[in-house]
């Protein structure tokens, strides 16, 4: 996402000579759209766009994923107001920057994304996340070996967010994905099955962890 067309071209280039393909968006109303409705596997952002700024995409592509982000800036200041806002960015380059060092920065963060996600193979029916073992075929949960018996509802929303880690999904997200068809229960009920989740699978439910609170957001799943 960046406006000067020059440097949009040029930082186009350089991504696609290392591989990479690149959608350019030129204004922050359509690269919301975008960035939200189609899938990437990097957002690279400039700060200062017409529309919708930077800060704000991050922060709202950050809701809905959890593939790096990188910031670009004009100006200094920004950098402090970047570490400060806590925007879940994953880096930030200052203009003027080499092209070179763009594409070096992207090849490391989608390096470090893909290992990650390789660590979690989403296809096995064995998931192991530390000391927490889930056997997708028989449904069944392990805590440090010891079985946790849990009720299909809350093994439909602790499997939920294991298969979406790092994404935040508010009260009202989880209750439309996986109660909205059910005849009894409302929105209160979400908030009741994390804790009941958090009592089986978390060593320590106060502190949990897994199932993360993001106060004013949601939930997430950490890994
Ligand atoms: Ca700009």
């Amino acid at each position: 996402m960046e406006d000067e067309e020059a440097i949009a071209e040029l930082e186009k280039d350089y991504l696609e000579l290392s591989g990479f393909e690149v959608a350019i968006e030129r204004d922050g109303d359509s690269a919301l759209e975008r960035g939200l409705s189609e899938k990437f596997d990097m957002f690279i952002l400039d700060v200062m766009l017409p529309g919708v700024d930077g800060f704000e995409l991050c922060r709202r592509f950050r809701d809905k994923s959890n593939v790096p982000i990188l910031l670009v800036s004009a100006r200094k200041e920004d950098i402090d107001k970047i570490r400060g806002l806590g925007l879940g960015a994953d880096d930030y380059i200052t203009k003027p920057f080499s092209p070179s060092e763009l594409v070096a920065r992207v090849k490391a963060h989608l390096g470090r994304y893909e290992r990650l996600i390789g660590a979690m193979p989403p296809k096995d029916d064995i998931i192991i996340i530390q000391n927490l073992r889930i056997d997708r075929e028989t449904h069944r949960v392990w805590v440090n070996g010891n079985e946790r018996t849990l009720t299909s509802k809350e093994y439909e929303l602790l499997i939920f967010l294991v298969m979406n880690p790092n994404q935040v999904f508010s009260k009202e997200e989880l209750f439309r994905k996986l109660w909205d068809e059910d005849i009894i229960g409302d929105i209160a009920t979400v908030p009741v099955h994390i804790k009941k989740v958090r009592e089986k699978i978390e060593v320590d439910p106060a502190r949990p962890q897994f199932i993360e609170t993001v106060w004013g957001v949601g939930y997430r799943f950490r890994v």
